[in-house]
C-alpha cells in the first residue's frame, strides 16, 4: 500500500551560491529543511562506523587526537585526489541517502526542502520532485565564499571544478533563484516560491512508491 509523503524540493547550487541563506529564508516561513551536509557530519561523529570505514580507507592522520574527523584535511585530500573522493563518496552517499529517506518517511509536512550541494552530481537524490537551483555569478560566488571562509581563490576554483558547470546545473532546474542582488531581493524570490510550493503541495498528493 502506498503512503502519502511530502513533496520534495531538492535545493542545490554551486559553492557560495547562497543555499544556506535560502534555506534559512524558507525555514523562517516554517518550512522543514533536510540538510544532506548536516546529516553527513552527524554520520561521521567520533566512534561511528562510517568514520571507522573512512579512516581504514584514507588513513589515520585524518583523525585529531580526540578521535574526531579533521574536516579540513579530508577536504584537501578529496579535492586533490579523485580516487580518494570516490572512495569517501562510496561510503558516505548511501548512508546519507538512507538517513534522508528515513527523515522523509517520518515527516508530517506537505512539502519540504532537501538541500544538497551535490544533488545533481550524485545519483543519491533521484527522488526529488522538483529541483530548485540557486544561481549566482561566478565572481560573486568566489567573492562571498572567500569572505565567509577566508580561503584562497584557488581553493574555491578547485571546488567549482568538481561541481557541475553552472549552465548545466541551470539547464536541469525546474525552479530557479537568481542570487546576484541583495538579501532583500533574495527573500522576495523565496517568498514567491514559498507561495507556489504551498499551492502545488496541496493540489497534488505524493505517494511513496520506491521510497
Ligand atoms: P556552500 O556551498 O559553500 O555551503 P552556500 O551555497 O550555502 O555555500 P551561503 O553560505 O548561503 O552559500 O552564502 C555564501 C556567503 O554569501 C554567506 O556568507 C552569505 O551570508 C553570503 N550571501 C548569500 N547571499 C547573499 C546576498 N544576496 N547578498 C550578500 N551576501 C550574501
Amino acid at each position: 500500500m502506498s503512503q502519502l509523503r511530502p513533496m520534495i524540493i531538492g535545493l542545490t547550487g554551486g559553492i557560495g551560491s547562497g543555499k544556506t541563506t535560502v534555506c534559512q529564508m524558507f525555514a523562517k516561513r516554517g518550512v522543514e529543511i533536510i540538510d544532506a551536509d548536516q546529516i553527513g557530519r552527524t554520520l561521521v561523529a567520533p566512534g561511528s562506523i562510517a568514520l571507522q570505514q573512512l579512516i581504514a580507507l584514507l588513513g589515520q592522520d585524518l583523525l585529531t587526537a580526540d578521535g574526531s574527523l579533521q574536516r579540513q584535511r579530508l577536504r584537501q585530500l578529496i579535492f586533490s585526489d579523485p580516487h580518494a573522493r570516490h572512495q569517501a563518496e562510496a561510503i558516505l552517499h548511501p548512508l546519507i541517502r538512507s538517513a534522508i529517506l528515513e527523515k522523509i518517511n517520518e515527516s508530517a509536512s506537505s512539502w519540504l526542502i532537501l538541500a544538497a550541494p551535490l544533488l545533481l552530481e550524485s545519483k543519491s537524490y533521484d527522488f526529488a520532485d522538483r529541483i530548485l537551483v540557486v544561481d549566482t555569478d561566478e565572481t560573486l560566488q568566489i567573492e562571498r565564499t572567500r569572505e565567509r571562509d577566508h580561503c584562497s581563490e584557488d581553493e574555491v576554483h578547485r571546488i567549482m571544478q568538481i561541481q557541475l558547470p553552472r549552465t548545466e546545473r541551470v539547464a536541469r532546474a525546474t525552479d530557479l533563484i537568481h542570487n546576484n542582488g541583495d538579501l532583500a531581493n533574495l527573500d522576495r524570490q523565496v517568498a514567491e516560491y514559498f507561495e507556489r510550493y504551498e499551492k502545488l503541495a496541496h493540489a497534488r498528493q505524493y505517494t511513496t512508491p520506491g521510497l
